[in-house]
């Protein structure tokens, strides 16, 4: 079922989650330890990262440094046809611009659609690791609107060439990301709103938000979105911090703040364990509010770790 439709058909706020595709190497295993301890709750759908290859240089001795595209973590649609399968619960692949030129979108689609998969997350995704500023492939896309308008089309039946037009339609709904203290890349607010208004345009049906840890910036986001003519559902996007290393890389990777009393809370914690339980009752707390105020799903980053994200749902829902 589409995302859109789980929206649609909610009697309150729903539940969802995000998972990443292990490691290479690593088993199926490790996402069912992520998945299982949620399932109680009955998520709505679970979203599987996406994550383009990265360069590394492998050593290949008298001092010569072989260059290597690898990645790390592929198997985003073999995790999400598994979900579907194993635990009869909507999936949602994302789909990125990086890495893909339109063909190979076109063709990523019409793999989606013949597993059976109603719905995807349209993302630009980042800069490789080691290159300044995000380069789209060649005759690929170098914004999320136009694979959003791509995968629009191939819902009206349009694919890419001339002979193909009178082919069968896709049916997938598009989800797409925002961000309610700016994408960093962004000149402004009100440019970053313009582009996400042009998002919505081209088909996105919902969207997602970067996680924060300010309600009160979901709530300002949700009212500027409105404000500016977007009028489809806005998921917050939570994530618990559960050690001391994530309050240094979170801010800086996702360009997101921490509440005063948040930080004001960590300096009070003695260790790991200590940071962990604070985060937890931070989201506890957090993810209530959001829920009294009627948001439309409460959608949890786990990050391969579901403990934290239990210990908090279980006291919501
Ligand atoms: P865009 O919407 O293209 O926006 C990127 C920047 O360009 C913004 O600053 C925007 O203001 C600007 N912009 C947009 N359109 C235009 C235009 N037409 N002309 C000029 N400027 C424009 N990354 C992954 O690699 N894999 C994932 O699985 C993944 N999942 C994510 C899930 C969520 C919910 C979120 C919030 C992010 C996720 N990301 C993921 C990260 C995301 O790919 C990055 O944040 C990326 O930098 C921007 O993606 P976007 O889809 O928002 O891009």
């Amino acid at each position: 079922m589409k995302v859109i439709d789980h929206l649609r058909k909610a009697n309150g706020t729903l539940l969802s989650f995000e998972i990443l595709p292990p490691l290479k190497g690593r088993d199926i295993r490790s996402i069912y330890e992520g998945i299982d301890p949620l399932l109680e709750f009955k998520p709505s759908f679970i979203n599987v990262t996406y994550h383009r290859e990265e360069v590394i240089y492998k050593e290949r001795g008298h001092g010569l440094l072989q260059k290597i595209r690898l990645r790390k973590r592929p198997g985003t649609v073999g995790i999400c046809a598994m979900i579907k399968a194993k635990y009869n619960v909507d999936s949602v692949p994302h789909l990125i611009c990086g890495g893909f030129s339109k063909e190979d979108t076109e063709d990523a689609l019409i793999e989606l659609n013949f597993l059976g998969i109603d719905n995807v997350l349209a993302l630009r995704g980042d800069a490789v690791k080691n290159e300044p500023h995000f380069i789209p492939e060649r005759d690929g896309h170098a914004h999320a609107v136009e694979l959003i308008d791509q995968i629009s089309s191939l819902n009206r039946g349009k694919y890419m060439y001339e002979e193909e037009q009178e082919a069968a339609p896709t049916d997938l709904c598009i989800g797409a990301a925002c961000y309610p203290e700016k994408h960093p890349e962004a000149l402004n607010m009100s440019t970053d709103m313009a582009y996400l208004k042009k998002k919505v345009e081209a088909g996105a049906e919902y969207l997602v938000t970067q996680m924060f840890f300010d309600n009160s910036k979901y709530f300002a986001f949700v009212d500027e979105c409105r404000a500016n003519g977007i009028t489809v559902p806005i998921i917050p996007g939570l994530k618990p911090i559960t050690n001391r290393k994530q309050t240094k890389f979170l801010p800086k990777t996702f360009h997101i703040d921490l509440p005063v009393d948040y930080t004001n809370a960590l300096e009070r914690c003695k260790n790991d364990d200590e940071v962990k339980q604070m985060g937890i009752e931070f989201g506890i707390q957090q993810a209530k509010e959001l829920k009294a105020a009627g948001v439309p799903c409460l959608h949890f980053y786990t990050m391969g770790r579901s403990e934290a994200v239990r210990a908090i749902v279980q006291e919501v829902f």
